[in-house]
């Protein structure tokens, strides 16, 4: 019988973490989010954030910038936050000019782990560095499932800088034995056939099916998707044929998402508690 691994208890224990650091605050946190144009997805997320840091009576604005924006205009919005005192996390909703604005964005601030100087704190496995929420979210889903990755064979699909690549490494940490896969890749089956647990992260609605599993494995599906034909969101994998086949999986929605939100917020409250007890 398959376990449907469900993101709200996990969510549930991340919440109750922050509430244990908000209730210790003198202050209200703050969320500053510069998002760049209109697109529906980053408005829909957008709205989700709010949603979130009304639960929990954290305050947040929104910058709207132009898609078209010039390289030094973007770097100073950021700035402006960054020198912000009242602002206590970041968040880059349709990043410009990655390069640039992920060096710039203030560390301490850097809740979604952007930074290189975040990411190589999260490559040398120290502490008190801001992880990709993502990617976070991923580790919180095997921590609270008891789902020990050591000695592991991980297949990871995907290596973008907020979800593959971070999650590779810090699986890595954990002593499990990575594969990445991504869009040049060969022989994806020959890969997640071979593995012990099988991450899905390439944004494509449904594209692996149950040609890619065993028995045995556990699947985690951080792809959000939106499916025409089936009118309603989805995974990248396909939930329905895959889920009676392998031991654990993922839902889409009500998995990995609902608890990287939980750790964006928990993020903001850690922020918060450095500007708390550093002023
Ligand atoms: P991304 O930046 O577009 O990266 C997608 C990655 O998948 C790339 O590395 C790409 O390869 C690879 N890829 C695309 N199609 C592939 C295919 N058919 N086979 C193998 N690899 C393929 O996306 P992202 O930001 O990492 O997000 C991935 C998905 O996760 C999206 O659906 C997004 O909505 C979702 N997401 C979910 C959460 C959550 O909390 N659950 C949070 C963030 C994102 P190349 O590098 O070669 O192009």
């Amino acid at each position: 019988m398959t376990n449907i691994l469900k993101g709200k208890a996990v969510a549930d224990k991340i919440n109750d973490r922050t509430n244990e650091i908000l209730k210790k605050l003198s202050l209200k946190p703050h969320l500053a989010i510069l998002r760049c144009g209109n697109k529906s997805d980053d408005i829909a997320y957008e709205k989700k954030i709010y949603k979130r840091c009304a639960d929990f009576n954290i305050s947040c604005n929104t910058i709207i910038i132009n898609e078209d924006t010039n390289i030094n205009n973007y770097l100073q919005e950021i700035d402006k936050c960054n020198k912000n005192k009242n602002i206590d996390g970041i968040i880059l909703l349709n990043q410009l000019y990655p390069h640039e604005s992920s060096s710039i964005i203030d560390i301490n601030k850097d809740i979604d782990g952007t930074n290189p100087l975040n990411v190589t704190a999260a490559f040398l496995n120290k502490e008190d560095c801001f992880i990709p929420c993502t990617a976070q979210a991923v580790i919180e889903l095997l921590d609270y499932y008891n789902i020990d990755v050591t000695g592991k064979n991980v297949t990871i699909i995907g290596r973008s800088m907020t979800v593959g690549k971070p999650l590779s490494m810090l699986l890595l940490n954990r002593n499990a034995t990575i594969t990445v896969c991504h869009s040049h890749s060969q022989n994806i089956r020959e890969h997640t056939l071979n593995s012990d647990i099988v991450i899905a992260a390439v944004g494509q609605a449904e594209v692996f099916d149950k040609s890619y599993f065993r028995q045995g494995q556990t699947v985690i599906d951080v792809g959000i998707n939106y499916s025409e034909q089936k009118q309603k969101m989805c995974g990248d994998v396909l939930f329905d044929e895959v889920k009676d086949l392998v031991e654990n999986i993922t839902p889409v929605p009500f998995g990995v998402g609902t608890i990287t939100n939980a750790v964006l917020i928990n993020h903001l409250a850690l922020a918060a508690k450095r500007r708390n007890y550093e002023n």
